[in-house]
């Protein structure tokens, strides 16, 4: 497990343009593809969405909900119920308990399930509905992608990386015990996470998770960014939270990237952020599985508690 070669010194040119291929594929040319699909399909027309009703959001909703249940659904039957693969690959040997009384509605996956979709689908429907609301009624810049093709097509980039920064900064907020314990604690049952564990969070944890959808209420862009953003925040959990270093389809070996949050479920105060920036490198809370690692978490928990 190592950071990409992003910010090293010196520079390492070729290591970087070799790493490329890897920041897009397969996670984020996925999510772009269907926001792409989702802008042109199925989202209502600009003039229709100059005014918030009912029926446009009530017709996000239920199309942010086919999507989520369909991929979430899918990958779960896949590795865990089909167990295509077995324990190949996977982080943990073994399997959440079936039954938990602990849990809501008895088990891990019900859980989760619940939280998906009864929390955190409707709260994202709800930035995501502002947000085209917002464009559409003029209140808030589209940036024109004849006038300004490099800016359009660098915004989806520039998007992964700074809700990346968003990310880590809410995570760190609620670690703060009182919010911990609270709210995001929530998620944290998930010490074995499954594909559904990705969105399973508290409603508060999810209003400020979606929030990084207003980033367009900001930066000039277009409200295909905005979908993009949206389908990113509601997919990119899958992978880190799969449990399994790689995800076999056939012969292809689709590579989640998860080990460094599935550390984070399992030693709860390391690997805050997921992906390019090497944030908990640079803040002392990198963890990558390895005895030095384990030493230098035991020393941290030491020294505050000694
Ligand atoms: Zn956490
Ligand atoms: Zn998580």
């Amino acid at each position: 497990m190592a950071y990409a070669p992003v910010f090293v010194w010196p520079p390492r040119p070729r290591a970087l343009l070799r790493w490329l291929p890897h920041f897009v594929f397969p996670t984020n040319a996925i999510v772009f593809v269907i926001a792409v699909a989702l802008w042109t399909w199925a989202t209502p027309a600009t003039e229709t969405m100059t005014t918030l009703e009912p029926g446009w959001v009530g017709f996000l909703l239920v199309r942010n909900l086919v999507v989520v249940a369909a991929v979430y659904g899918a990958t779960h039957w896949w590795v865990a119920l089909r167990r295509s693969q077995g324990e190949q690959y996977k982080f943990n040997p073994s399997w959440p308990r079936p039954r938990a009384g602990n849990r809501t509605f008895g088990n891990q996956t019900r859980e989760n399930v619940f939280w998906t979709l009864a929390s955190a689908v409707p709260i994202g429907t709800a930035w995501e509905a502002t947000t085209l609301w917002l464009f559409s009624s003029g209140r808030i810049g589209w940036l024109d992608w004849a006038a300004h093709p490099v800016w359009f097509v660098a915004l989806f980039p520039a998007t992964v990386l700074l809700r990346e920064l968003h990310f880590y900064a809410v995570h760190r907020l609620i670690h703060v015990r009182a919010l911990y314990r609270r709210v995001h604690s929530l998620h944290h049952r998930n010490t074995n996470p499954g594909p559904w564990s990705g969105m399973s969070m508290h409603p508060l944890e999810h209003i400020v998770y979606f929030s990084s959808i207003a980033l367009h209420w900001v930066v000039l862009s277009h409200p295909v960014h905005a979908v993009f953003n949206m389908v990113h925040l509601n997919l990119a959990p899958i992978p880190g939270h799969v449990g399994f270093e790689y995800v076999e389809l056939g012969r292809y070996r689709y590579p989640t990237n998860g080990h460094a949050h599935y550390l984070h479920h399992s030693l709860f105060e390391v690997n805050y952020a997921d992906g390019v920036f090497p944030l908990d490198r640079w803040f002392g809370s990198f963890h990558d599985g390895s005895p030095d690692s384990d030493a230098r978490l035991a020393a941290r928990r030491r020294s505050r508690t000694g």
